[in-house]
């Protein structure tokens, strides 16, 4: 295993912090970050509160400022998203209010520069160069799957690349099935770069087109683009199976329940039992615990085979410096240290 240096990481479950910066117009007055230091602490003050209260002191295993680079997060990133070529399975995990930067991280603001290209594009090409430069030894086959989870209780999925309607997609657990748990989802082949762009402008116009006439719910649904990974030593003939899953979370925002009605109220419910039920089977995880509570989303079911076990998973959590973010910063950072 040439790329395996994801041993030498503790743990299966780590959890990255990523601090936005200021948008153009934003005010730059006042953060509620203080203090980032080297060892992974982050230091926020919250500036409703006084004297001693006003201040704490969070732990991940990173934290990245506001001036790291698409680039340098990846370099984080890079060792897991390897592993899959040596057929592990890897989840990341984009958590954050709406705003806070998950999409950035996961896919960047354009496709267009290079430059700012997200996880995502950045892990597609590593491991496009990582299976060119083993082609002597292994032959891969990469594919990839689309899928969008949105009122998951309600068992409605989203499917971007089939097609530009809704519709409801099995999920199943089979270990036959090697973690493709929605196996009616388009897995599409894909030999390079240019492919998984293109497919991707195609699935994310089929998302715009689906979330104008289902009212913008972007942020109110979780993106999952999962890589599927075939090796074959050419050898020995042995097969290695590996995936990828890269989730882009719908915004963690509690929303007022004075103010939500409806549809709103009911997406906001299933919003928050998902993302609770994922950080319940996270910290289930990470305690060692022998009950792990997957069955309670539609989320955790389809990641079932990539959370535990030999698998890996990274979380990178989103915050937004804004004083007026405050209370949200405050109930992310509880979440991450949760599950870390
Ligand atoms: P989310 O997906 O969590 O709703 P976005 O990724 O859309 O948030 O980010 C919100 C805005 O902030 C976008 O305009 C985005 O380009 C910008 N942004 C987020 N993170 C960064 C960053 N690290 N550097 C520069 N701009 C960022
Ligand atoms: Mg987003």
């Amino acid at each position: 295993l040439l790329y395996n240096q994801v041993q030498d990481l503790k743990g299966t479950i780590r959890v990255y912090c990523r601090v936005r910066p200021f948008l153009p117009g934003q005010s730059n007055g006042q953060s509620t970050v203080e203090y980032i230091g080297e060892n992974g602490n982050i230091m926020i003050v919250n500036p409703l509160r006084q004297g001693k209260d006003a201040r704490k002191v969070f732990s991940f295993n990173k934290v990245f400022g506001t001036n790291v680079t698409q680039e340098q997060i990846y370099e984080d990133t890079q060792p897991l998203v390897r592993s899959v070529l040596d057929g592990f399975n890897v989840c990341i995990f984009a958590y954050g209010q709406t705003g806070s930067g998950k999409t950035y991280t996961m896919s960047g603001p354009d496709l267009t520069t290079q430059e700012t290209w997200g996880v995502n594009y950045r892990a597609l090409r590593d491991l496009f160069q990582i299976s060119k430069a083993r082609v002597d030894a292994i032959e891969y086959e990469v594919g990839v799957q689309m899928i969008e989870i949105y009122n998951e209780q309600e068992s409605t999925s989203h499917i971007y690349f089939n097609s530009l309607t809704t519709c409801t997609l099995d999920i199943r657990n089979n270990s036959q099935l090697n973690g493709l748990n929605v196996p009616d989802a388009s897995l599409l082949p894909v030999t390079c770069t240019q492919d998984v762009l293109e497919l991707m402008r195609i699935g994310q116009r089929n998302r715009a087109v689906g979330a104008t006439a289902l009212n913008e719910r972007s942020s109110r649904s979780h993106s999952v683009l999962t890589v599927h990974v075939q090796g074959r030593e050419l050898v020995s003939g042995s097969i290695l199976r590996g995936c990828l899953h890269l989730v882009d979370l719908a915004g963690s925002e509690r929303v007022d329940k004075s103010e939500a009605v409806g549809e709103r109220l009911k997406e906001a419910q299933h919003i928050n039992r998902s993302l609770s039920a994922l950080g319940d089977v996270i910290s289930a995880l990470a305690q060692k615990s022998p009950h792990i509570p997957y069955r309670n989303s539609k989320l955790t079911q389809v990641l079932q085979d990539s959370l535990g076990g030999q698998a890996k998973t990274l979380m990178f959590v989103h915050i937004n410096p804004e004083v007026n973010a405050i209370g949200e910063t405050i109930s992310t950072l509880k979440f991450a240290e949760r599950v870390s």
